[in-house]
């Protein structure tokens, strides 16, 4: 028995990580499930948009699936590259307070 109540048509769109919606158009469209298929080159793949709550299924040629990939890819390595930021930014900040804390005095050693 197949997984799908209905077959899933191909989807000719070429930005996978676009939101297909007129009013929203989005780039940051997520993959909520994929799955290569049976036949060669081929893979179901649904999207979901965390702007508008869109979400569609469609069948790919793995060669967009791999374009969407590496966009996917490239968009989780510049928001760790941000949350690596915001870390050391923190730490200075951190060690900012506490150098301060001990010029003045407010730190002593009773406090360790
Ligand atoms: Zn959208």
């Amino acid at each position: 028995m197949s997984r799908f109540e209905e077959a899933p048509e191909f989807d000719n769109r070429d930005k996978l990580h676009v939101c297909p919606k007129d009013d929203c158009g989005n780039d940051l469209v997520q993959v909520a499930d994929w799955d290569e298929l049976v036949e060669e080159h081929l893979w179901w793949v649904m999207c979901h948009c965390p702007d508008c709550g869109w979400q569609g299924e469609g069948i790919h040629y793995d060669d967009k699936v791999q374009d969407f990939n590496e966009v996917l890819e490239l968009g989780d390595a510049m928001l760790k590259g941000k949350v690596k930021i915001l870390e050391a930014n923190d730490f200075r900040i951190y060690a900012e307070n506490f150098a301060a804390a001990l010029t003045m005095d407010l730190i002593v050693p009773e406090d360790f």
